[in-house]
């Protein structure tokens, strides 16, 4: 894939994907392996919320592999086996990805993480997804510990947009400033940061989009992961979307929009993802995620050439490039 090199020193990079960061700090092929470890989220469980956020499909927005009685070991193994034989990984990051995993008392946290890290000798790290209104100076001390004897420890924060007003729309009960809260509670125990961002969301335009990539690149985020919003069978954005309330973006558009994102980002920020979850059973819209999901990063690639930029190529604030 085309993104950022060191083998080649006439090759420009376009962006700094997450597996070549993976293979700069490892030196072989690095795999996350999700895992659903069976937590809740005080956005659904009634807490803040019993709606959950407007996309939300009730399973997380990811595979709820708990609820079909599958260990945490046999989900790691497996999925271990699979990315060993079919990707030839040699390395794997432990992810936990479904709901709001810091949401449960800190013994329950560090069952869960110690279990999954002692499953198989090739992982080499740990990456959590949670809300930022989920994690507190306790919690984020067990995960920086972690730190002691894994390379890499992350936590990926779901904030979505630095606009109040959108999450307010989008049913997250939170605020831009529990996220800053939470980035400078984890910054301050040298854990890496991810967050992740959507882009797509109703009411918001380009101009909103990039206020948000400016914010990630004023505060320094380790990484992002860019969504373009869906909508999954069973979530308010599909009622949305039939009564005409939403319109998706346009595969054009979304490109078009990602490149913009991406070179408002400093060249150091790693890009785990492009594009988003989501099986194509459950998808409703836009229809054209089923066909050219895959066609997004070359097209991504693409139009950084036909513009002749790259990440960071339009960034505020610092960036090596
Ligand atoms: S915070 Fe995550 S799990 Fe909870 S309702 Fe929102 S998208 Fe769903």
């Amino acid at each position: 894939m085309l993104s950022f090199s060191e083998k080649d020193p006439q090759f420009m990079p376009l962006y700094r994907s997450f597996h070549e960061s993976m293979r700069n700090l490892f030196g072989c092929r690095v795999y996350k392996i999700s895992v659903d470890a069976g937590f809740d989220c005080p956005n659904r469980d009634g807490t803040k919320s019993s709606g959950g956020c407007l996309f939300c499909d009730a399973r997380g927005s990811s595979s709820r592999t708990h609820q079909e009685g599958t260990s945490l070991q046999e989900q790691i193994l497996k999925n271990i086996a699979v990315r060993k034989q079919r990707y030839k990984g040699e390395k794997f990051i432990i992810y936990f990805q479904s709901f709001t995993n810091t949401y449960a008392p800190i013994e329950v946290l560090q069952e869960k993480y110690d279990t999954a890290l002692k499953t198989h000798p090739d992982i080499v790290g740990i990456s959590i997804a949670t809300r930022p209104d989920c994690v507190d100076e306790e919690k984020l001390d067990l995960i920086a510990s972690y730190q002691k004897t894994f390379p890499y420890v992350c936590i990926e924060y779901g904030l979505q947009t630095i606009h109040d007003t959108t999450l307010q729309k989008i049913n997250r009960h939170e605020n831009f400033s529990d996220f800053v809260h939470a980035l400078e509670l984890s910054k301050k125990r040298t854990i890496s940061t991810c967050a992740h961002i959507i882009i797509g969301l109703p009411e918001e335009g380009r101009q909103e989009i990039l206020e948000t990539a400016d914010a990630m690149a004023q505060y320094a985020l380790d990484g992002v992961k860019i969504h373009v919003l869906v909508a999954m069978k069973n979530t308010p954005l599909a009622d949305y979307y039939q009564q005409g309330l939403w319109k998706p973006l346009s595969f054009s558009a979304s490109i078009s929009l990602i490149c913009d994102f991406i070179e408002h980002l400093p060249s150091e920020c790693v890009i785990h993802r492009i594009a988003g979850n989501g099986h194509p059973q459950h998808l409703i819209a836009p229809l054209w995620m089923k066909e050219k999901k895959q066609e997004i990063i070359p097209e991504v690639i693409k139009e950084f050439t036909k513009r002749s930029t790259h990440q960071g190529s339009h960034c505020l604030f610092f960036t090596s490039l």
